[in-house]
């Protein structure tokens, strides 16, 4: 089946109601939506439970924006060197190669960017990217993103990961991937041998719940380790995975197929994402009460990553401390201080 793309498919897959389709579309209008069949057996497979809809599925809250939430939550602009192309930490970039992605996620961090029809790189664009990689020599590590990389065609894929295997100071080619839960036939045969390369490789999972791990999707991840290691990053979303056992059960299923789970972000302040933010107070409440129940192997960091650039610090003891006014003090990588409000 193909990808759903506008309120019409959504009435006609039987996951909104046709009075929802003015309001789905007025959100479509601003933020992209992409429902693809393994997305819809997911959420047809957990018999509708909210996790797996209301990750994919417009939610009219979108279109509240409040005070605190911006465009660039992560403040990738403040790092841009050449279009597209991140260098926030002096060894890795991040190079968002493509806006577009095999599905929309409603709380998308960088929603702004992301979507059917956004700016896409040109040519010329990816060439000054590559060409800023090769002639800084600090950098060891190419992190791929976007949108999601692994939609790109093998060819162009094989086009870029080519041109870093001729660059001596890169050891390390990374993708940040929804793709293996998305769309997991797009890691075919073809794929997987345009990313062939004598780089090491990382490919670091978005996955937010248990039930996005079906046959296709571990098929796809163990066909991606015998590539590189295989990570993961999850994104803690209220009504989605803010309890014990979702969490839980996650890193578990995880370990379980030989992926390590590596990040778990405390949400960003995307515009319209609000009711998907749970408060640093109770984040830290569900992380300690993991600590507990879980091989530490198997629990990933939890991370913020500061408003306006300033990087991704552990919500831990010596990164952050509450300010007297209901607030925090976050310390960034340089001891650098910044007030962080919920
Ligand atoms: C998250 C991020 C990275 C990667 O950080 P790690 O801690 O190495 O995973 C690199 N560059 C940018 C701009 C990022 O946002
Ligand atoms: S896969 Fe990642 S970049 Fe794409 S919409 Fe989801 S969160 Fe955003």
């Amino acid at each position: 089946m193909k990808t759903l793309k506008d309120a019409d498919d959504l009435v006609r897959a039987g996951l909104i109601d046709r009075e929802d389709i003015p309001k789905t579309t007025s959100i479509s209008q601003t933020y992209s939506i992409g429902v693809t069949s393994q997305v819809i057996d997911t959420i047809k497979n957990s018999s509708f439970d909210d996790a797996i809809y209301k990750q994919y599925i417009p939610d009219v809250r979108e279109l509240d924006s409040t005070d605190n939430e911006t465009p660039d939550p992560i403040g990738d602009h403040a790092h841009e060197v050449t279009k597209g192309l991140i260098h926030r930490y002096p060894d890795r970039v991040l190079f968002k190669i493509t806006p577009t992605c095999a599905v929309y996620c409603r709380f998308c961090f960088r929603r702004e960017m992301v979507g059917r029809g956004k700016d896409a790189l040109t040519a010329a664009d990816i060439e000054a990217a590559l060409d800023y990689i090769a002639d800084t020599p600090q950098i060891r590590e190419v992190i791929l993103s976007g949108g999601d990389p692994l939609i790109l065609s093998p060819r162009r894929l094989n086009e870029v990961i080519s041109r870093l295997e001729n660059i001596p100071h890169i050891s390390l080619i990374r993708f940040h991937t929804r793709v293996p839960v998305a769309k997991p036939d797009l890691i075919s045969q073809d794929l997987l041998h345009a990313l062939t390369t004598s780089k090491q490789m990382i490919f670091v999972l978005h996955i937010n719940h248990a039930q996005e791990l079906n046959h296709a999707t571990i098929t796809a991840l163990k066909s991606l380790r015998k590539h590189g290691t295989v990570l993961s990053q999850s994104v803690l979303l209220k009504g989605v995975n803010d309890n014990i056992e979702a969490l839980k059960s996650l890193f578990i299923a995880l370990t379980d197929i030989g992926v390590q789970p590596y990040y778990l972000h405390h949400p960003d302040k995307a515009q319209g994402t609000a009711h998907f933010r749970l408060t640093i107070q109770e984040g830290r409440a569900l992380y300690k009460a993991l600590r507990g129940q879980l091989s530490g192997y198997a629990l990933p960091h939890y991370v913020l990553d500061i408003p306006d650039g300033y990087g991704k610090v552990p919500l831990n003891g010596d990164w952050i401390a509450p300010h007297g006014d209901g607030g925090y003090t976050v310390t960034d990588i340089h001891g650098k201080t910044h007030r962080y409000y919920d």
